[in-house]
């Protein structure tokens, strides 16, 4: 006791004594309502909360499982799984009533649909566990369950209901399609995507395994990971990855790619959403076992998946698949961004921080959600677009399955959640910051045995100033950590006014002091307007967020040409803030540019003022006349 008392005096001494730049630690996620969400993102959640998942329509999307009448080997069966992977999360963080009662309502009905059997679905026997996406449909469902028992006590006789299920369905498809299945095919072999789809499942079987401790489904598990890895004609997510072949190149493997153009095929390994699940799957696996190798190839492809596919807006993909989609951002591919894409992205890196502490994962999820994922979700917060372009207009999404719903539909909200568990989080002893957003923490230290508070007051990313309040009533040592963005080249950190030294971009700010209530951090982030030129193209970002002309600014042609050479990559601009013209606008700007080709003649030389938003507002209106662009042409010279 004395030595603390001495260590606290020391500390106090001398005010700020360690501001170390660290790499991370892996963390653990929070449970759910110990970081409240406020300002504008709370208000943006909540909205989608009221308006998304609690108008959800259970009846509908649990039908299928009780009528059974699939033929078509569609997708029918995602829809309840994925509604209760943001649904239940988000009646824990609400404890909302209502939204319970629709829970608990899909959750009876998906029950009841079970047959002895264990299966839970809407395929005849004859088409299941085969083409098609009847396995997929089984791993939401099992996800769905098993989110139901996370929300609920494991003594609740809901929540052992809900993990029996999960474990039928589980034992149902060990007994069709593992390793001494009555199908005679490995699962691998099953559904679309070169085995990725089915094999995705991996991630709710480990989770299984987590949660009975039940070794049958890790022997399941490592079935799996074997077909996943070492099948020459299979998956490969783990030589390939290894091997540095990127996303967009894996094909052609032990496997012939089919003409890209369709929608759903049986071989290719270039469709996103699946294989990022896969690697969702191989990092719980490693997490159960210790495979690091498993950890190595998720890592490995997520650093190509930054390198070679994420956009200025943190989206990626033309019609779901990878394609090289940095060099190609500024063309007009087909079906850019979808949505599904963009949250099982989001859901990807902040896996991964948690694993590795890496704050990169952060920046990416940071950048995603402020552009791509909040663009797609519409002004009413009712629905989520299914592809969402850079240059264009935005608009509804498709209808699936001869359903009102789509895959993007029923995914997006989870993307709020992972922002929600990334924002704060510790390794057992730190209080981390990763995101900045209005919010409440407060979070128990399990290597403390205590309990910390804070306040984040901002309108950041509007402004790039952060102010965080320690809130933790018992004054006590402890480190702060605070991720500082690999694009904030000069930031500012003070404590209650006082400079912290040695801040640098892309790692963590690392301050260990005892901490006293009404201690104040701030945070002045770097929120230089820069220019981006690539072939011929040129786009802006204000710290993480891309801007665009839209056509509601009526400033001019959105479409007009930048000068030849007038602007560098990299360049800083001079951009103002300026009052946007409608509340739909988060942040407008206005700024003064070599635009238009006319200058050869003297007054057509002189700049023009135009006017910028934030991507996540433009073309929020989801009216073709509502067009915005992020990329614009430069003029090409005779010698280009
Ligand atoms: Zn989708």
């Amino acid at each position: 006791m004395k030595k603390v008392k001495e260590m606290k005096r020391a500390i106090l001494g001398t005010g700020i004594v360690g501001a170390a730049l660290v790499a991370g630690a892996a963390t653990t996620v929070l449970p759910y309502g110990d970081v409240r969400l406020k300002g504008p993102m709370g208000e943006r959640m909540n909205l989608m909360i009221e308006h998304h998942l609690k108008a959800t329509d259970v009846d509908y999307i649990t039908a299928p499982f009780l009528e059974k009448t699939e033929r078509g080997r569609r997708w029918q069966t995602e829809f309840w799984g994925k509604f209760m992977h943001a649904a239940m999360p988000f009646w824990t963080y609400t404890q909302d009533a209502e939204l319970r009662k629709h829970i608990d309502f899909g959750f009876e009905r998906i029950c009841a649909s079970q047959e002895p059997s264990g299966y839970i679905g809407n395929y005849p026997d004859e088409l299941r566990c085969g083409e098609g996406w009847d396995v997929w449909g089984m791993k939401y469902t099992m996800m769905g369950l098993m989110h139901y028992y996370d929300g609920l006590a494991p003594s609740d006789p809901k929540a052992q209901k809900a993990l029996t299920a999960a474990r039928r369905v589980c034992d149902y498809v060990i007994g069709e399609l593992g390793p001494n299945g009555k199908r005679g095919y490995h699962l691998w072999e099953s559904g679309n995507w070169n085995g990725f789809a089915s094999s995705s499942i991996l991630e709710p079987v480990v989770w299984l395994y987590n949660r009975t401790k039940d070794k049958k489904y890790l022997d399941f598990a490592t079935y799996l990971v074997k077909d996943m890895t070492e099948v020459e004609a299979g998956p490969r997510l783990l030589d390939l990855a290894l091997k540095g072949i990127s996303v967009a190149d894996r094909n052609g493997y032990g496997n012939k790619a089919e003409t890209h153009g369709g929608y759903v095929m049986k071989r290719n390994r270039w469709k996103a959403y699946e294989m990022m699940s896969c690697y969702q799957g191989f990092i719980e696996y490693y997490e159960a076992t210790g495979r690091k190798d498993l950890l190595d190839a998720a890592v490995a492809t997520c650093d190509q998946i930054i390198r070679d596919e994420i956009n200025i807006a943190g989206g990626s993909a033309s019609s779901e698949a990878w394609f090289h989609g940095i060099r190609k951002q500024h063309l007009p591919y087909e079906r850019l961004q979808e949505t599904c894409v963009v949250t099982t992205w989001m859901r990807f890196v902040e896996k991964l921080l948690q694993v590795t502490g890496d704050p990169k994962y952060a920046d990416e999820l940071e950048k995603a959600f402020y552009n791509i994922y909040l663009a797609s979700l519409n002004r009413n917060a009712d629905e989520f677009a299914a592809y969402t372009p850079l240059n264009g207009y935005r608009s509804r999404g498709h209808h699936h399955c001869a359903m009102h719903t789509n895959c993007c539909n029923a995914n997006g909200p989870r993307g709020f959640l992972a922002f929600l568990r990334a924002l704060f989080q510790t390794d057992g002893e730190a209080a981390i910051f990763n995101l900045y957003a209005s919010s409440s923490e407060s979070v128990f230290l399990p290597k403390l045995n205590e309990k910390v508070a804070f306040d984040i007051y901002t309108i950041y990313p509007a402004e790039g100033n952060v102010r965080i309040v320690n809130h933790t009533v018992k004054q006590m040592p402890f480190t702060v950590k605070l991720r500082i963005p690999a694009w904030s080249a000069k930031t500012t950190v003070k404590v209650n006014g006082k400079p912290v030294e040695g801040v640098k971009a892309g790692t963590y700010c690392a301050i260990t002091r005892t901490w006293t209530i009404g201690d104040v951090v701030e945070i002045f982030f770097d929120m230089t307007t820069r220019a981006h030129v690539m072939n011929n193209h040129v786009a802006f970002t204000r710290g993480p967020i891309a801007l665009a002309r839209d056509t509601r600014f009526n400033d001019g042609d959105i479409n007009e040409v930048f000068r030849r050479r007038s602007i560098k990559d990299g360049q800083a601009m001079d951009f103002a803030f300026v009052r946007a013209p409608s509340e739909d606008i988060w942040m407008a700007y206005s700024a003064s540019l070599p635009i238009g080709s006319h200058h050869e003649h003297p007054d057509g030389r002189r700049p023009q003022t135009v006017f910028f938003c934030d991507y996540a507002s433009a073309g929020d209106l989801w009216q073709p006349s509502n067009a915005y662009r992020v990329w614009f042409p430069m003029e090409y010279g005779p010698a280009d």
